[in-house]
């Protein structure tokens, strides 16, 4: 049976509302995959903000990580990023625990995740603002931490892209505390991130 192929296209600021083209093509396309790893760094994990849950995430982020490689699909790392004079940083008045300084072995991503090639995205605040540029079409985040930065971008991304499926798959992720792990998951699900 031949399928219609619909394209929703969200791409021209100048359209009130979004282009809706429906084409004759017979195949369907194949959305490209993209896994986000957020900040899956040294820190995050047993440094200077980690937890044991986050060091419980490793294997299974390097396990997921190892799927999308396999398969030949994109992956996108982030590197939460500082510098000196951290402290006095809105940031660093909230979270006074200096952390990610570029360069410094926390800063880091965790050895054996990083796929070469792969982009590296350096981050200077919890959600990136240049996803835009990335033309995602199918989006899974995993990483560091649930309740601040996975949640940030999700959104960000649900809200530049909101034909796409955006997941999260909630044994690769670590909250801040297991309670505001659980409450981040409730937030990305009602606003219909999907997690796994
Ligand atoms: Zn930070």
């Amino acid at each position: 049976m031949e399928k219609k192929h619909m394209h929703i296209s969200y791409q021209s600021d100048n359209l009130a509302y979004p282009e809706i083209i429906i084409d004759d093509e017979t195949e369907e396309e194949k959305p490209k995959k993209t896994l986000i790893v957020i900040d899956m760094q040294n820190d995050f994990i047993d440094g200077a903000l980690g937890t044991k849950e986050a060091v419980a995430i490793v294997d299974n982020v390097k396990k997921k990580i190892k799927e999308y490689a396999d398969r030949g699909d994109e992956i996108i790392f982030t590197q939460d990023t500082h510098h000196e004079g951290y402290l006095w940083t809105n940031e660093g008045k909230h979270l006074p625990v200096e952390h990610c300084i570029e360069g410094s072995n926390g800063w880091k991503i965790r050895e054996g995740l990083y796929v070469e090639g792969s982009p590296c995205i350096l981050k200077f605040s919890f959600g990136y603002t240049g996803w835009k540029d990335y033309d995602l079409e199918d989006v899974e985040l995993v990483g560091l931490c649930t309740d601040i930065c996975v949640v940030s971008n999700a959104l960000i991304i649900k809200a530049l892209y909101p034909e796409i499926p955006v997941k999260v798959d909630s044994s690769c992720c670590a909250g801040v505390t297991p309670e505001s792990h659980e409450a981040a998951l409730q937030t990305m699900k009602m606003c219909q991130v999907e997690i796994l």
